[in-house]
């Protein structure tokens, strides 16, 4: 791609300061907005972009919008920066370095939405971005951009920086309301959803970091130019941050659609000293692996669904040959067992066997049932579980078994990991 779009104020000297951000044309989507849309009308345009939500769900961004009941205030919009997705940073990237981006975005959809209060909820892990953050907010409100009657619109914002406390159940939506409330962040039964009843029981619309971003650019430049890239379901451009076994680790900013090997070979510098690549995370860690044949895959919603994966968040995560997937599944395992919230038995118990087999399968204490036994428990946790964390937590382990069995066995019967010297 050739000019960056999400990206362009990326490595520009003080790109985080809103003077900088103006002189390259900030906030004059916000001016065209306020002057040229009413609210019902900027909803139509960026569900005729066809926007999906890029926080890894993909439910289209505008239809979200058009949930929400009419006539009934207040309304609440969350923009969810709580990134945990192991794999997953393009959000802080757009919030460290182009916070009045990621503002400008909200203040345009607060005022499609109806919406007179906003929260940010990041996480707390990202303590620069927060900082970041809470100067640009502060910012916006002295140049007129938050607060009364904003460039004499008649419409008024108010935006607040919410830190969590680094809980991944809080990436859910409504975990992080709860989490935002004041409680404990565990998830709740929908329905009802949050656009109905949300954030203090009222009408609220929660966005990801990069859903958000994009909505200044669709104001600027139309829903036409938006659906002109990527493909007919999944339009537009998509940040991809890739990491693992590869030489240019980093966030990559390309249209729907674009070929893995391109993301891989062309931007990120092909695997890690030219090694073969062994597997591919393509969408964040709950995502299922998917091994090379499947290098051409277009990376959109729907061709990676038809080969049994997701495109999630957009985290590529490369497993180069060399690399013991048993252990790489374990640590996965580790991970979604120390986040399961505990509310829910299928979760809370299911993730923690699976842990604990995988562990002692990877020490040399595993046994010739442990496979069909982790495949029973994953189907005791998959449609059984509360929230959408106990599926996250299967991926990794049953495409990993679909793929490698065979390695999964050799540790077994070798009564070790072959990849341990
Ligand atoms: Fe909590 Fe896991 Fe149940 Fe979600 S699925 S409610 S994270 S225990």
């Amino acid at each position: 791609m050739a000019e960056p779009v999400l990206l362009r104020n990326v490595g520009v000297p003080d790109s985080h300061k809103i003077e900088v951000y103006m002189q390259r044309g900030g906030y004059q989507a916000l001016r065209k907005a306020l002057k040229e849309f009413q609210p019902a009308g900027l909803v139509d345009l960026v569900k005729r972009s066809g926007l999906r939500g890029r926080g890894g769900a993909g439910f289209p961004a505008g239809v979200k919008w058009s949930f929400l009941p009419k006539g009934v205030y207040p309304r609440y919009l969350v923009c969810n920066a709580d990134e945990g997705e192991p794999g997953t940073f393009k959000d802080r990237v757009l919030i460290e370095h182009d916070p009045h981006g990621l503002i400008e975005g909200i203040i345009i959809s607060c005022y499609a939405c109806e919406v007179n209060t906003a929260f940010i909820y990041i996480r707390g892990e990202y303590e620069f971005g927060a900082r970041r953050l809470e100067q640009a907010v502060q910012e916006a409100y002295e140049h007129g951009f938050l607060g009364k009657n904003i460039l004499g619109s008649g419409f008024n914002l108010d935006l607040i920086v919410h830190r969590g406390a680094g809980a991944y159940i809080c990436g859910e939506e409504t975990g992080l309301l709860t989490s935002l409330e004041g409680d404990r962040g565990h998830p709740k039964l929908k329905p009802p959803f949050p656009a109905s009843e949300g954030l203090y029981r009222k009408p609220t619309v929660i966005n990801n970091v990069e859903t958000l971003f994009n909505v200044p650019f669709i104001v600027e430049r139309g829903a036409e130019w938006y659906t002109s890239m990527g493909t007919e379901k999944s339009p537009g451009i998509k940040l991809f941050c890739i990491s693992g076994h590869v030489n240019k680790p980093g966030v990559y900013e390309l249209p729907l659609a674009t070929p893995l090997r391109t993301l891989i070979y062309d931007y990120a510098g092909g695997p890690l000293e030219g090694k073969p690549i062994k597997a591919i995370i393509p969408g964040g860690s709950s995502t299922p692996m998917i091994t090379p044949e499947h290098l051409d895959v277009p990376l959109d919603y729907e061709s990676l669904a038809a080969i049994g994966t997701m495109l999630g968040s957009g985290a590529v995560i490369v497993i180069g040959e060399g690399t013991c997937i048993v252990r790489t599944v374990e640590r996965l395992a580790e991970f979604y067992r120390h986040e399961s919230c505990g509310k829910c038995i299928p979760c809370r118990e299911g993730t923690d066997w699976l842990y604990k087999i995988l562990h002692r399968i990877e020490h040399g204490a595993g046994r010739e049932e442990d496979l069909p036994l982790l495949l029973d428990i994953c189907n005791n946790i998959g449609g059984k579980s509360f929230c959408p964390l106990g599926d996250a937590a299967l991926g990794p382990v049953r495409s990993s078994i679909a793929h490698f069995r065979d390695e999964y066995l050799q540790h077994i019967r070798e009564k070790r990991c072959p990849f341990q010297d």
